[in-house]
């Protein structure tokens, strides 16, 4: 047998990765059309998820883009939150939190993530396999032309569907840049062209090269090589967890024919729609994402040949055995508990952290100068406004414990624009004779708008 039919004849195993040839090359999938009740809520998801990843950096909360990663500024904005480089660290919470909030999805509902809400689901289902249908025809016609030589016809078309793919790239990658760059700054670039911004240009290109080459060819090997999460899976899902599977005890012996032994007539449909290539009737993959193609293409069948519906559908490993469910089980309940405090952690952190920050840092030189009879210090404050609104900070001197030096502060009254930083030097000089050795000193610093006072602490040094 020729190995290019050796290859269209084969069929999914659990024994190889089915997207992978024997000699290596690519086994390009060409998923079949399904239309079912799991499609049509889909679909309104992914148009409804499409419109949130694109829109979210148009929508202004509090003045500011309502997600916005200034990293030049080393800035971000969340929802009318603003953060500074010195707050990053309380994303670790939320974070944390939602980590532990997908397992909480995942021990109840498996990859539900995967199938109906990652942005590599709902751009490649929701936008580009439907383009590619339009363009390009069913499955069938599809593998045909592929296996077909180069016409004309075929150039045209795969033309026609590359320009649409690298086109519709550009856009996510704008999208995705928006997320940076302010959307509206952005839209102001793209018309002004990549003169002058360069850096941006740059990225954008980046970007739409990595979409286009996932889009158009790497496709579902994104979630089985690259996502991690993916082999997580196994270990946080058990035989409670509801996944889609296929009831074995109703459908086997798979027979082809409608009389003849259990209720899967061995059609091939679900393998056909899969967009992964596996074949569900094998028990739950690594590569199985979730998409519930399977069991709208399955339900279908069903009510072609008379048949309850429901042979591949979404249960347990306990419900497709016919033994009782839980949904609700201290996996769940753990990993709960854990997204919770990781949440309430976030929200305490947030909502204790300081306007601004106020710290010694070292200057360079001699700690302690000798001036005549006199001992010098010089110290560098650092203040650093942490809203997003100008604000005036008194800087003064809070009493030392010791005898107390003669105090030069160069500015007590700062103006400090959205996050801007100053670096105040403070010249502190005590008679030599009086120096009792090293003693602290505190420099106060107070928001002149909300009345916060920070202490800043400072030792006296000498010889
Ligand atoms: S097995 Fe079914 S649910 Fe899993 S990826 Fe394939 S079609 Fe989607
Ligand atoms: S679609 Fe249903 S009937 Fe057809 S092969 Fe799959 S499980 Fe069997």
């Amino acid at each position: 047998m020729s190995s290019e039919k050796k290859k269209r004849l084969r069929r999914p195993d659990l024994e190889t990765v089915y997207t992978i040839n024997e000699d290596g090359s690519r086994n390009f999938l060409h998923p079949a059309d399904v239309h079912g009740r799991w499609q049509v809520r889909k679909d309104i998801l992914f148009a409804f998820l499409v419109v949130v990843y694109v829109g979210l950096p148009w929508l202004q909360v509090g003045g500011h883009p309502a997600v916005h990663v200034d990293i030049p500024g080393r800035l971000a904005y969340l929802f009318g939150l603003s953060f500074s480089n010195q707050d990053f660290y309380l994303l670790f919470f939320p974070l944390v939190g939602i980590g532990f909030g997908l397992f909480v999805l995942t021990a109840l509902w498996g990859r539900i993530w995967c199938g109906y809400a990652c942005p590599q689901t709902v751009f490649m289902e929701g936008i580009f396999r439907k383009l590619e249908r339009l363009i390009e025809g069913p499955r069938d016609k599809r593998i045909k032309r592929n296996l077909g030589p180069w016409t004309g016809g075929k150039l045209g078309r795969k033309a026609f569907k590359w320009i649409f793919f690298v086109g519709i790239s550009a856009g996510i990658a704008h999208a995705f840049l928006s997320y940076f760059i302010p959307a509206r700054e952005l839209y102001s670039i793209i018309w002004q062209g990549p003169a002058g911004h360069g850096v941006a240009f740059g990225w954008t290109i980046f970007w739409t090269v990595l979409m286009s080459f996932n889009f158009l060819w790497f496709r579902e090997q994104t979630c089985l090589v690259i996502c991690p999460y993916g082999r997580l899976q196994s270990a946080l899902i058990d035989d409670d967890t509801v996944v889609i599977g296929y009831d074995e005890n109703r459908g086997e012996p798979r027979e082809k024919g409608v009389d003849k032994g259990g209720d899967c007539i061995d059609c091939f449909r679900c393998v056909a729609v899969c967009p992964t290539g596996i074949d569900i009737r094998a028990g739950l993959q690594m590569e199985c994402v979730g998409c519930a193609n399977c069991i709208d293409a399955c339900d279908d069948m069903m009510e072609r040949i008379g048949k309850p519906k429901g042979l591949v559908r979404y249960d347990s490993f306990k419900g497709l055995s016919g033994l009782k469910r839980r949904f609700f089980r201290p996996r769940v309940y753990g990993y709960m508990a854990f997204a919770l405090i990781w949440f309430v952690g976030a929200f305490l952190a947030i909502g204790q952290r300081s306007n601004f920050e106020a710290k010694s840092v070292r200057s360079s030189g001699l700690p302690f100068q000798l001036v005549g009879d006199d001992l010098r210090n010089l110290y560098t404050l650092h203040i650093q406004n942490k809203t997003d609104e100008p604000r005036v900070y008194l800087v003064s001197f809070g009493g030392a414990e010791g005898p107390e030096p003669e105090m030069l502060i160069s500015q007590t009254r700062l103006y400090l624009a959205p996050f801007e930083v100053a670096n105040v030097p403070i010249f502190a000089t005590l008679l030599r004779a009086d120096y009792p050795g090293t003693f602290p000193m505190e420099i106060a610093v107070t928001d002149s708008l909300s009345g916060e006072v920070k202490p800043v602490t400072f030792n006296f040094r000498g010889p």
